[in-house]
């Protein structure tokens, strides 16, 4: 593994990524009514934070020579076995990527709504987790970590995604309460948020 090799896998984790979400875009557009949005400025915000520090910031360092001399000065010494561990983790998170999507299927939204007809999910890894996605995330966040060796866009992901998280998370869990009311307590006294047994 070299840092060279390090961003490829980087860019088809990306690639794997949109592979996923984009038919479930697509989809999710046609004939599946919003009836419960929280989508406000906040959440574009934030939003916006996420995909700087999860997608813009390391797709433009893994495609661009001028932005990564620019950032030399944060480059640490590379570690192959580092890396190589980012793999496993940024394949980790797209096989939970892709469950996730699967089991939420229609009740999907980027942002916070409940469709028409929104069910609760609690099976398969909804079992494990009232969060599953978010997990992924961080997943992705951390393989950033491992295999773009550079103290500013390495811990990016986690910095982006981690402040969607913690400012969203609250807000989620509150909507889906006033949605599913004891049902949903019920599944929030079963499973934590993002770790199983955890956190
Ligand atoms: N937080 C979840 C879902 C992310 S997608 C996860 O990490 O897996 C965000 C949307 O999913 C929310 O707007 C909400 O409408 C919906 N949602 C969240 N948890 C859900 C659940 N257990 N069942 C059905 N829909 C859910």
């Amino acid at each position: 593994m070299t840092p060279f090799l390090a961003q490829i896998v980087f860019l088809i984790g990306v690639f794997g990524w949109g592979a996923i979400r984009i038919p479930h875009e697509i989809k999710n557009k046609r004939k599946n009514r919003i009836e419960v949005s929280q989508a406000d400025r906040q959440e574009k915000v934030l939003l916006f934070v996420s995909l700087t520090g999860l997608g813009i910031l390391p797709i433009a360092y893994c495609l661009s020579a001028s932005l990564r001399r620019v950032l030399a000065f944060a480059d640490l010494p590379f570690s192959a076995a580092v890396a190589s561990l980012g793999v496993l983790v940024f394949a980790g998170a797209l096989a939970l990527f892709l469950a996730t999507h699967r089991q939420l299927g229609r009740n999907w939204s980027q942002t916070l709504e409940l469709r028409e007809g929104h069910t609760l999910v609690t099976h398969g890894v909804y079992r494990l987790v009232r969060h599953p996605m978010y997990t992924a995330f961080f997943l992705w966040g951390l393989a950033q970590l491992l295999l773009l060796q550079n103290w500013v866009v390495g811990p990016a992901g986690l910095i982006g995604f981690g402040t969607l998280y913690a400012f969203r998370v609250g807000r989620e869990e509150r909507m889906m309460h006033e949605a599913f009311g004891a049902a949903y307590e019920a599944y929030v006294a079963q499973t934590k948020r993002i770790i199983p047994f955890v956190h």
